[in-house]
């Protein structure tokens, strides 16, 4: 029995994770949830899962699910930083599925390697924003990281069974988002709604919009530089806008490795907790009598997220940390109509263009990296809408 600390619970790839919990309750059971402020679905999943321990964000939010749980049921309820601290670490956690969006991700990750956890990771904010931090950490203590994050699921199961040094390239592949059409010239007018409307795959509202911009793809090559050890030239960006090959290994004798599946994230969170195993599931193989599979070249002058997130990957240090904070305040903006689609890029671009890099040398010094690149990220947001 595999026992599970879910952090962020209560959003898109929490729901699927509890999905695939329900779907196994011989092998998977649930020891902590947590969730920022969601105290309603939160409370239905304790009822259901009676996990030992449940973690909010405010006191305010814990005191409510407290009342609103009243004294049936034995899971503890706790807060803040230190909340989310006891619910990773506790004895009983096997694995943490890392599923908090944003940076705001990275304290638990932490938290979770410190405690001796393995780690399911989604939050792929916190491998770009703390990547060698992470990576290193987990290594110390003979700790696996397993992808959650389709592409790096891909990656990983195409790497499996071969030797890494000889792959020779990464295809990641991206769906190109609900705007491959789109003229440049409209960007300035598309609407939060639009692009929160992505077409193969169903998500939170911060990775949609990241997938519109592809600054999703653009966290991606990093986060598959760190995962994996690999330089950024090694990475290709490929649109295939079916979604059904998830990412491909190229190997240096000319072979190809390819990973495909319908595009619903269970089946690497699946993996992400079954491995080395498959257990069997009844999701189905796609129809390929009725689709017919495109791949294209990615337009990097439309989406600068691309060539932005290359920038990164290649200078390293404080730069990825930056550019992930800095996009994370720009895609809250667009969010609330205090910018435009096309300014997502320009807020990102600007406050790369004015850090100075410095190197980490410890977890401080990330969170000051990204606190300052939101500070001039806000500024420039303030003085250009
Ligand atoms: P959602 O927005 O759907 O859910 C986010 C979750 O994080 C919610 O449970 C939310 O709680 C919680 N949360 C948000 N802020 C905080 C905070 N400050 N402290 C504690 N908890 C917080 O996001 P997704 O599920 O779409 O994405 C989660 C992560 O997985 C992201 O890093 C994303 O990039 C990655 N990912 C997602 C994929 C997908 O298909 N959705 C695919 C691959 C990767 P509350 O509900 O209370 O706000
Ligand atoms: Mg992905």
């Amino acid at each position: 029995m595999k026992k599970i600390a879910v952090l962020g619970s209560t959003g898109s790839i929490g729901l699927n994770t509890l999905d695939i919990v329900r779907r196994f309750p011989e092998k998977f059971e649930i020891t902590s949830l947590s969730c920022k402020s969601s105290i309603d679905v939160l409370a239905g999943q304790i009822m259901e899962f009676r996990p030992e321990i449940a973690s909010v964000l405010e006191k305010k939010d814990a005191m409510d699910l407290k009342s609103r749980l009243g004294g049936s049921i034995s899971t503890k309820i706790v807060f803040g930083d230190e909340g989310y601290k006891e619910a990773v670490s506790l004895k009983n956690v096997d694995v943490v599925v890392s599923a908090i969006v944003g940076s705001a991700g990275l304290k638990p990750t932490i938290e979770a390697i410190y405690a001796d956890k393995e780690i399911a990771l989604a939050n792929k904010e916190s491998l770009v924003a703390a990547g060698d931090i992470v990576i290193n950490e987990a290594k110390k203590r003979n700790l696996k990281i397993l992808p959650v994050d389709s592409e790096h699921s891909a990656i990983f199961q195409c790497l499996e069974g071969n030797r890494k040094k000889e792959a020779a390239k990464i295809f990641l592949t991206a769906s190109g988002g609900p705007f491959r059409k789109k003229d440049i010239s409209e960007f300035k007018n598309i609407t939060p709604e639009q692009a929160l409307n992505h077409p193969t795959w169903s998500m939170g509202a911060k990775i949609s919009i990241d997938s519109a911009t592809l600054m999703n793809k653009g966290l991606e090559i990093i986060e598959a530089c760190v995962l994996f050890d690999l330089p950024p030239e090694m990475i290709e960006v490929v649109v295939h806008p079916q979604s059904i090959v998830h990412s491909m290994v190229g190997y240096v004798d000319g072979s190809i490795i390819a990973q495909l599946g319908k595009p619903d994230m269970r089946e690497a969170i699946l993996y992400s907790l079954s491995w080395p195993e498959r257990y069997e599931t009844n999701f189905g193989f796609p129809d390929f009598s009725m689709l017919d599979l495109n791949f294209e070249k990615p337009d990097f002058e439309k989406f600068r997220s691309l060539s932005l997130a290359f920038e990164s990957a290649l200078v390293r240090k404080s730069m990825p940390c930056t550019m992930n904070a800095a996009n994370e305040e720009a895609v809250y903006a667009f969010l609330r109509k205090e910018i435009r689609f096309d300014q997502i890029f320009e807020v990102v671009e600007n406050v790369m263009n004015k850090h100075n890099v410095f190197s980490f040398s410890s977890i401080e010094d990330v969170f000051y990296a990204d606190h300052q690149a939101r500070s001039k990220a806000l500024e420039y947001i303030a003085n250009n809408h």
